[in-house]
């Protein structure tokens, strides 16, 4: 059993590596915040250089490559945008760190893999710690943990790349899980896992459910559950996903449980008998139900709203005591709560 990398050990790694970098050269953090490759491009002990995108490998999370030497050497991707090659050639000084310093190296001790994949990830969360402030972070991504929307709005707020806010976002799930940034063929541009095997650069997902209708729909937006697929076929266990549109590009919040878009998460059921796929005509949730189905319109109640495919004939109330709309019956006159509750 592998101990999957949890973004919280990348995330205190990182810390470790900003200490590392203050003490190596005070004050390029925030130099390196401005413009982390014209910065890097004058410190005499590493070469950076940019390189076309098949040059740079797979190892890494992003399109970019690092050489212990010596001389150390520092690849990025030069099809790149300013901002991703800045994150990148972050991440890529994130290995020079850690593959320089003792003390940076003892985290790995306790990984079964060796630290391959925490290494990775401290990359990325120490690329994202330089390019995106936790106060604007704070800002956007409330306690109840990121939405594909509000992931999208911090991108629009700040000027750091997608993939630092998807780093940042993955850092503040309530559970398990992923954040992807898809490119327009449905490939993953970049991913970042929480407690979950991680996902790779490259990987196709335009086809599974969920995603493949935030495509088709053509606005980027669905939301319903789904299972990731991983490089060798295998399908992983069945997520909480959510899409919105950033800038050309997909963005999937995923979870196990506890998805923040959700008044309330039902445990998904792994084994038993097939359930249907349905779609609900009220909140646009895409979801699998083993419930009977209504008698009129055939469709199972939607977990997300409780509806069926049926037009309401009552005014629902939503109940503050258990956040479920119930029709004017459930209600005792001049009462807010349901009978349930009160
Ligand atoms: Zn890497
Ligand atoms: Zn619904
Ligand atoms: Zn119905
Ligand atoms: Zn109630």
């Amino acid at each position: 059993m592998v101990n999957y990398v949890l973004a919280a050990a990348a995330r205190h790694q990182a810390t470790a590596m900003l200490a590392e970098l203050e003490t190596h050269t005070p004050g390029a953090a925030q130099r390196l915040a401005r413009s982390a490759f014209t910065e890097l491009q004058t410190w005499p002990e590493l070469t950076v250089d940019l390189v076309p995108e098949t040059q740079t490998g797979s190892r890494c999370s992003v399109a970019g490559a690092y050489d212990f030497g010596p001389p150390a050497l520092i690849s990025v991707a030069d099809a790149a945008s300013p901002a991703r090659r800045d994150f990148t050639a972050l991440h890529e000084l994130g290995h020079h760190f850690q593959k320089h310093s003792l003390d940076l190296m003892e985290a790995f001790e306790s990984q079964s893999d060796g630290g391959l994949q925490l290494e990775d990830a401290a990359c990325d969360a120490f690329a994202a710690e330089i390019l995106l402030p936790t106060p604007l972070v704070d800002h956007h991504l409330d306690a109840t943990g990121p939405t594909a929307d509000t992931v999208a709005d911090l991108w629009r707020a700040g000027a750091a790349s997608r993939m630092a806010v998807c780093v940042r976002a993955v850092q503040r799930l309530p559970a398990p899980g992923h954040i992807l940034l898809l490119d327009g063929s449905g490939r993953i541009a970049f991913a970042a896992s929480h407690g979950l095997r991680p996902l790779r650069r490259g990987s196709f997902q335009g086809d599974i459910p969920v995603i493949d209708r935030a495509r088709s729909s053509g606005r980027g937006r669905a939301q319903g559950r789904t299972q990731v697929r991983y490089r060798d076929g295998i399908l992983g266990r069945e997520l909480h996903a959510q899409t919105a549109p950033m800038g050309g590009y997909l963005v999937a919040v995923l979870v196990t449980d506890s998805a923040p878009w959700r008044r309330f998460t039902p445990p998904t059921k792994d084994t038993g008998p097939q359930a249907g796929d349905y779609l609900c005509a009220h909140c646009d949730e895409e979801y699998r139900s083993f419930d009977p189905a209504c008698s009129a319109c055939r469709v199972p109640h939607c977990p997300e709203c409780g509806r069926c495919s049926c037009t309401p004939r009552v005014n629902e109330h939503l109940c503050p005591g258990c956040f479920i709309k119930h029709p004017p019956a459930m209600f005792a006159d001049g009462s807010d709560r349901c009978l349930d509750c009160s």
